[in-house]
C-alpha cells in the first residue's frame, strides 16, 4: 500500500488474494526465505508509452499505452489488451496479477500479463480504430513474441482490433507468428475462442450447481454487460434451457420478462458487434422489455447472477438484494466484478460463488489452445476445442473443490482458486532460483 498508494484496484486484488493463501504459504518456510510473496505481487516489468494517431478530422490525438508483464514462471506472458477510457496503470496491474493465478489454474503453460490504453473505441470510425491499433502496435511489437508475450482481447478489443494489431505486427516484423490470440479464423484463430469465456463461465456454473444436485434448466438468470462475454454466456444459458432476463451496458440495463431467446440474442449481437449501438435500443425493438437508465440489474428477482461487464459492478447493497431475492449462485464472467463486501455477503449466506479467475478462465484457456494450434500449424474442429474447454473448466472446478472445501462442506471457491493457482506458480519460481 505504501509503495503503490495510487493504485486502489491493484491493492484491492492483492489484498483479496493474500489472506486466502496464508495457511498454505505458512506450511512452506522456504517460500518466506525466498521472499516469494513480494516477488509474486510486484510485476516483472511494466511498459508505459505514448500513442499518437490522427483522427478523421486530421487532429493529432495522444493516448497512454501499457503492457504489464507480471509473471512468466510457468509460460510466456499471456493476457488481454483493454481499450477503455477508464484504463490506468493500477487497473491493468490488478488484471495482470489476477491473470497469473487464472492462467496457472487453466493447467496450460501460460504466465500472466495485461495491457491496453485509455483510448475509447466508442464513437470512433473503423478507420480511426485501425490507425489507433497500428500506432499502439508500433510500440508494443518490441516486447511481445510467441515465446515471450502473447496478448489477446479484453474490453474494447475484439476480433476487429486483434486483426488490425496483427496486421501491423506483421508489417513491422515480417513474421507471421502466433503472437496474438483471438485472431480471425482465416489467419490462425481458433474456433470457439469468441464463445470461450461466456461458455466456460456457464460450464463452471453447471459444475457448481451439480455439487448441490441442481440443474441449470428452468432457472432464471441475470446477466450484466452485452459484449463478448455476456453474449456467449447468454447463448449457453439459452442452449441449456435457462431463461436470461437482463443485459446491460455502461448506460443502463434491459429487463425482458419473456426472456432473451436465440432470435433476440442474434439481434443483440448485430446491435453491439456490427452497428455498435446501445442496449437501450433492445427495449425499442422488443417493447415488452423495460430499459432502466443508469442502473444495474441486481435488484431483479432471479435464481442466478452472472456479472459479465466490468470490475466492481456489484456492491454490498446489491449483493444483499441478490441474496434477498433468492439467488443461489453467482459466477463471474467479468474480472473482479464483486466488491469485497459483496463477496463476504455471498459467502456468509453460503451461495455458490465463483470468482472470475476460476469461472472466466475459459477464454484464456482457448487462447492457450490457439497458441498450440499455431505452433502445430493445424486447426482443430469446433467440437474438439469445445471438448477441451469443458474438460479444462471441469478440472478448474475440481481444483477449487480440492483446495477450497471447508470443514462444514462449504466450498470456498475464492480460496480454492487462489491456493491452486498460487501453488503451481510458487513451485515453479522456487525451482528457477532468485531471478
Ligand atoms: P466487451 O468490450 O465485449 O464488453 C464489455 C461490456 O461491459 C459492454 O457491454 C460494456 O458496455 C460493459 N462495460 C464496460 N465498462 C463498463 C463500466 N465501467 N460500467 C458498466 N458496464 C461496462 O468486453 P468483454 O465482454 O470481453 O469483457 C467483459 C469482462 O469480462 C471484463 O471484465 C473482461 O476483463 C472480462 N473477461 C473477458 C474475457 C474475454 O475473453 N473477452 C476473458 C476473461 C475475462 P459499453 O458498451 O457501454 O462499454
Amino acid at each position: 500500500k505504501q509503495r503503490f498508494p495510487n493504485e486502489p484496484e491493484y491493492i484491492q486484488a492483492v489484498s483479496q488474494v493474500l489472506p486466502t493463501i496464508e495457511e498454505e504459504y505458512n506450511k512452506h518456510p522456504e517460500f518466506e526465505k525466498a521472499n516469494l510473496i513480494e516477488r509474486l505481487c510486484v510485476p516483472d516489468r511494466v511498459y508505459e508509452f505514448r500513442i499518437t494517431w490522427v483522427d478523421d478530422k486530421g487532429n493529432v490525438q495522444t493516448n497512454m499505452g501499457y503492457r504489464i508483464q507480471h509473471n512468466n514462471a510457468i509460460g510466456p506472458y499471456k493476457g488481454g489488451l483493454r481499450y477503455h477510457k477508464s484504463v490506468n496503470l493500477g487497473i491493468l496491474k490488478f488484471l495482470a496479477f489476477e491473470q497469473t493465478f487464472k492462467n496457472s489454474l487453466t493447467t496450460l503453460p501460460m504466465g500472466g500479463a495485461k495491457g491496453g490504453s485509455d483510448f475509447s473505441p466508442r464513437g470512433k470510425s473503423d478507420a480511426e480504430v485501425m490507425r489507433f491499433c497500428q500506432a499502439f502496435m508500433n510500440e508494443l511489437y518490441r516486447v511481445i513474441g510467441p515465446d515471450e508475450d502473447v496478448p489477446a482481447g479484453d474490453i474494447g478489443v475484439g476480433g476487429r482490433e486483434v486483426g488490425y494489431l496483427f496486421g501491423q505486427y506483421k508489417k513491422l516484423t515480417h513474421q507471421f507468428q502466433g503472437v496474438l490470440t483471438g485472431k480471425g479464423i482465416p489467419f490462425g484463430g481458433s474456433l470457439i475462442r469468441p464463445e470461450a469465456t461466456g461458455y466456460g463461465t456457464v460450464y463452471f456454473l453447471t459444475s457448481m450447481l451439480a455439487t448441490r444436485g441442481i440443474e441449470l434448466k428452468g432457472k432464471k438468470v441475470l446477466i450484466s454487460g452485452s459484449g463478448n462475454v455476456a453474449q456467449y454466456a447468454t447463448e449457453k444459458c439459452i442452449q441449456l434451457g435457462a431463461t436470461v432476463l437482463t443485459l446491460s451496458d455502461s448506460d443502463g440495463y434491459i429487463f425482458d420478462p419473456d426472456g432473451i431467446d436465440a432470435e433476440k440474442l442474434a439481434y443483440v449481437k448485430e446491435l453491439k458487434n456490427v452497428e455498435r449501438g446501445r442496449i437501450k435500443e433492445y427495449a425499442e425493438e422488443y417493447p415488452n422489455a423495460v430499459y432502466h437508465a443508469g442502473e444495474r440489474p441486481w435488484h431483479e428477482k432471479a435464481d442466478i447472477a452472472l456479472p459479465c461487464a466490468t470490475q466492481n459492478e456489484i456492491n454490498g447493497e446489491q449483493a444483499q438484494a441478490l441474496v434477498d431475492n433468492g439467488v443461489i449462485a453467482v459466477a463471474e464472467g467479468a474480472n473482479m466484478p464483486s466488491l469485497p463486501e459483496a463477496i463476504k455477503i455471498f459467502q456468509d449466506n453460503k451461495l455458490l460463488y465463483a470468482p472470475g479467475k476460476a469461472s472466466n478462465a475459459g477464454g484464456v484457456s482457448v487462447s492457450g489452445l490457439e497458441m498450440s494450434q499455431n505452433s502445430e500449424r493445424l486447426s482443430w474442429t469446433a467440437e474438439e476445442v469445445d471438448n477441451y474447454l469443458k474438460r479444462i473448466m471441469n478440472d478448474i472446478h475440481e481444483n477449487c473443490v480440492k483446495y477450497g472445501t471447508g470443514a462444514d462442506g462449504y466450498i470456498n471457491y475464492v480460496k480454492g482458486a487462489n491456493v491452486a493457482g498460487f501453488m503451481k506458480v510458487a513451485s515453479a519460481m522456487m525451482s528457477q532460483g532468485i531471478v
